[in-house]
């Protein structure tokens, strides 16, 4: 048997309940047969599934992963959230291939519930695509650690990335399902992470008034009265809150891109200097 022969890839498929998930139930009783090691999560529909479900399954070994949906204008909610899951898995595997994974990883495949000949065949053909490509990382000549780190510095990315492509993210293309296959083109994501801001407080001038720790929805702001504020660099997810909240006259936060972030001003030497009696002073 050969080393190709015996790999047997981890894979991980998401599916809709309404949709997908019927047409693997009619296989599964129709005996149309689908390698086993693809393990199967079912949800209510696969706008359900988020970037970060893939990059975890990636960063925990996953070899490949697959979104199952209904048909595009056959989604049972009103919303019509397969168009949604198309954008992501879209946007994903430009992400993949930004850190050097092959985007054929990831699929995204309709399928109806009578269609179970049609899951079969999916996953079948998937199956032998994975097996012929190899392990992740291996295939891709990445070693473990360093896939590691490259999918762990883009799933931190992650909700910066949501916000900066939401628009596109929303988009529902009915009339050109094609253009979906060129909505994120490579150097449209290369930009976007070369451009990745991060936010500082500058200490002379913040006056501790605590409008941006209020603001900042992941607590990423170390905030204390009479104190001035310093951003948590690990927990920020870059949203940019904190930057429109402080108020015009104090003006104390910084978007800085493409250099270093300051370090941090120490514990003890944090307290206010207050404007009006620097004045005095001076
Ligand atoms: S950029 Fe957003 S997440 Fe980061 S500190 Fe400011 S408000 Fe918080
Ligand atoms: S909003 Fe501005 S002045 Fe107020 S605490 Fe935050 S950084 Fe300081």
């Amino acid at each position: 048997m050969s080393a190709e022969a015996k790999f047997t890839p981890k894979m991980i498929g998401i599916i809709c309940n309404w949709c997908c998930y019927g047409g693997a139930d009619l296989c599964g009783v129709s005996r149309f047969q689908y390698p086993p090691y693809i393990r199967l999560i079912r949800v209510m529909c696969s706008a359900r599934v988020d970037m970060k479900h893939i990059f975890r399954a990636f960063a925990n070994g996953a070899d490949a992963m697959f979104v199952g949906g209904c048909h595009l204008d056959d989604c049972h909610y009103i919303t019509h959230g397969n168009y949604e899951a198309i954008s992501m898995v879209q946007l994903c595997r430009k992400l993949l291939e930004h850190v050097g994974i092959n985007p054929k990883r990831l699929r995204i495949e309709w399928v109806s519930a009578g269609e179970g000949i049609r899951f079969a065949n999916i996953m079948n053909e998937f199956a032998a695509e994975i097996q012929k490509m190899g392990p992740l990382g291996k295939a891709e000549g990445i070693n473990e650690i360093e896939l590691k780190t490259r999918i762990e510095e883009v799933t931190k990315l992650i909700p910066y990335i949501k916000l900066a492509k939401q628009d596109k993210l929303a988009l529902h293309i009915r009339d050109n399902h094609d253009a979906y296959n060129e909505l994120y083109t490579s150097d449209e994501i290369d930009e976007l992470l070369r451009e990745v801001p991060s936010y500082y407080i500058d200490p002379e001038k913040c006056q501790a008034c605590m409008t941006c720790a209020r603001r900042c929805p992941v607590e990423a702001i170390i905030s204390a009265k009479g104190q001035v504020h310093v951003i948590d660099q690990e927990k920020c997810i870059k949203c940019g809150t904190c930057f429109e909240a402080c108020p015009p006259r104090f003006s104390s936060i910084r978007k800085i891109v493409g250099e270093p972030v300051p370090p941090p001003v120490p514990e003890g030497e944090r307290a206010v200097v207050r404007k009006s009696k620097e004045k005095e002073v001076g």
